[in-house]
């Protein structure tokens, strides 16, 4: 009998604690430094996001810093997104604050709550939680558009705004280049009583779509043109997954994004580099609604850090959206993808990414983080705490010649192992050896190179947890391939018994009786593409994929994985970290993924 198998070890604690210092950056010195000024110490929080008005009746907040993490709920999040959760979060908890999360969903045509119900998933099984003070702080920025058509009218009617008639098409000829100053449009100069008369019509739905925009009135000869008067609301008859047919209008993105910041409370608004441009026009948005006295005091303010970007993976959810229409991995979460659903069906833990995310630190140039890195950090944090297992990925047979006289007839003899090597509390796990086992083909070579200490004919090895063998030859098929290998057992040399080690081996080999193995599907995963930087200067990508990303083998394991649970993971002894599939395994039909290699660059050697 199997002793029960615990299923999932309780974790050391491998998240960074209290006395392991964090590795400081340039927002932790910015927050620090607002800290120790009391920048955002005399804010008032009203229990809900609001205008200044609103908050005024509050309590003094109780949040220290707020920061934010804001998805637009149009596809997976990827571990891009990971990277900005574990900061946006991880901050907030580090200095006493609180992080929303805020669905931008301004954009009616492209959003879906099947989006909005993974993005939930995904973040808590990252680990983090939005509720604090009793107070659920999961919001939508389209619970804003009261106040951001209100903000709208205030700039009209402060003449800060006007509507504009000309097409896209002449707006982008007008907006000029670098090099050019734009052309201030033909309807700068409406009055502010027109261009209220104009934007309520908008409002009420007169007009088609793309028939006429509100722009803020900045200044067209700005270097940067950003602040060209961008457009920030446009007619959109589209129906919103949250507010249906109530508006057709909609806020831009850069007119949108500040006003839900400010309405929050948000005190650092952290966000990628290509927003650096975007932050003149988020400052210039603050000063209005300040003089209009419409936001609490002070406004929030943008930092931007550089994206990640893995070697060997794309981020950008309308690629990764490319692969799984054009049917080049089998789903948004196939373990090959990036996304958090496909990391995590792969063998990831939130554990190995709040790792990786603290590792690659945060930086405010752009470049590229090794694969590796990733990977070793699920090695480290599985290390920890997968039990360990043996399997055959490559199975050929091994007979012991001698099993019936040295042992007996038919006997199985009991073998055990200690569940984790560096954690004895665990237990023992159990199978037993007979005549017949199963050996990675690999193990076996008929003339051995230099250096290789496995099975040849005349050596000894010990079959690990096991007996001391010599190797006497190998049987071949018409073909000349193995069939089989053989062996002679040397008495009294069982694992752990007194006198075991009078021989000395060179070699250990892992290996799984005939008798109690279990056959088991294993997908073998390697790299989606084969080019470190498949998108990288224009390329396409899709030129790059690896064909061989995927081997799918029939092993047999160790009897005590008969129990594992899908999401369970195992470190398969001298193979590497393997979790039971938590779509596809059964226990009538178990099927493992490979998650990562024992050391870097392994690969698994099978026969093809
Ligand atoms: P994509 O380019 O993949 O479509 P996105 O930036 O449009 O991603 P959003 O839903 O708008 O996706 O992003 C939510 C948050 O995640 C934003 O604050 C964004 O800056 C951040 N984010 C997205 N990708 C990355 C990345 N690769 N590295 C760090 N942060 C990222
Ligand atoms: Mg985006």
């Amino acid at each position: 009998m199997n002793s029960p198998r615990p299923h999932t070890l309780s974790s050391p604690d491998i998240k960074s604690s209290p006395e392991t210092p964090k590795v400081s950056h340039f927002l932790r010195q910015v927050i620090e430094s607002d800290l120790a000024n009391g920048t955002y110490a005399k804010r008032r929080w009203a229990g809900t996001p609001g205008d200044a008005s609103h908050h005024e009746m509050g309590l003094p907040d109780p949040a220290k810093i707020r920061t934010r993490f804001p998805p637009e709920p149009n596809g997976y999040l990827h571990i891009g997104h990971a990277k900005s959760i574990c900061l946006n979060f991880g901050l907030a908890q580090d200095y006493a604050g609180v992080c929303h999360l805020r669905f931008d969903d301004t954009n009616p045509e492209k959003e879906d709550t099947e989006y909005v119900d993974s993005i939930i998933d995904a973040v808590r099984w990252l680990g983090f939680d939005w509720n604090s003070d009793t107070t659920c702080h999961l919001y939508h920025a389209s619970d804003y558009f009261d106040f951001m058509y209100r903000a709208a009218h205030y700039l009209i009617r402060e003449g800060y705004a006007y509507v504009d008639d000309q097409s896209f098409e002449q707006m982008r000829i007008n907006r000029g280049d670098f090099n050019t100053h734009g052309i201030n449009s033909p309807y700068r100069q409406r009055t502010p009583a027109e261009n209220q008369h104009l934007f309520e019509q908008m409002r009420v739905g007169r007009y088609n779509d793309g028939a006429r925009v509100l722009r803020a009135k900045i200044d067209m000869a700005s270097p940067n043109i950003n602040l060209r008067d961008p457009v920030i609301y446009r007619i959109k008859h589209a129906k919103h997954h949250i507010t249906g047919d109530r508006w057709c209008i909609y806020p831009m993105y850069t007119f949108a994004h500040p006003i839900e910041d400010a309405l929050e409370n948000i005190t650092h608004s952290i966000c990628t580099l290509e927003f650096e441009d975007q932050r003149p026009f988020y400052d210039w948005l603050m000063e209005r609604l300040l003089e209009g006295g419409l936001i609490n005091a002070p406004a929030p303010r943008q930092y931007e850090f550089a994206r990640l970007n893995l070697t060997y993976v794309v981020t950008s959810k309308r690629k990764l959206a490319q692969l799984v229409s054009q049917g080049h991995v089998q789903g948004w979460d196939d373990p090959r993808m990036p996304t958090l659903v496909g990391l995590r069906r792969r063998g990831y833990t939130p554990e190995s990414l709040q790792l990786f995310s603290d590792r690659v630190g945060v930086s405010k140039s752009d470049s590229w983080i090794n694969d590796k890195t990733l990977e070793g950090c699920l090695r480290e944090t599985l290390d920890k705490t997968a039990p360990r297992a043996m399997a055959v990925l490559d199975p050929v047979k091994l007979v012991i010649d001698n099993w019936d006289d040295v042992m007996g007839k038919d006997v199985l003899d009991h073998c055990s192992a200690p569940l984790h090597p560096q954690r004895p509390d665990l237990g023992q796990r159990s199978f037993k050896m007979g005549k017949e086992i199963w050996i990675d083909r690999s193990d076996y070579q008929e003339n051995a190179p230099k250096g290789f200490f496995r099975l040849f004919p005349g050596n000894q090895v010990r079959l690990k947890y096991g007996h001391v063998i010599e190797c006497t030859g190998a049987t071949q098929d018409a073909l000349g391939h193995i069939c089989c290998i053989n062996a002679q057992l040397v008495p009294d040399t069982k694992s752990g018994t007194p006198g075991s080690n009078i021989i000395k081996v060179k070699g250990v080999v892992t290996w799984v009786s005939v008798a109690d193995g279990i056959p088991a599907e294993v997908r073998l995963y390697d790299r989606l593409f084969t080019v470190a930087q498949p998108d990288a200067g224009g390329k396409d990508f899709l030129e790059y994929i690896n064909s061989n990303s995927l081997k799918v083998v029939t092993a047999i394991l160790e009897p005590s994985l008969a129990t594992a649970h899908g999401d369970d993971k195992f470190q398969f002894e001298r193979h590497g970290y393997f979790v039971a599939d938590r779509v596809d395994h059964t226990r009538e039909k178990p099927v493992f993924n490979l998650a990562v290699g024992l050391k870097e660059g392994w690969s698994a050697a099978i026969s093809t």
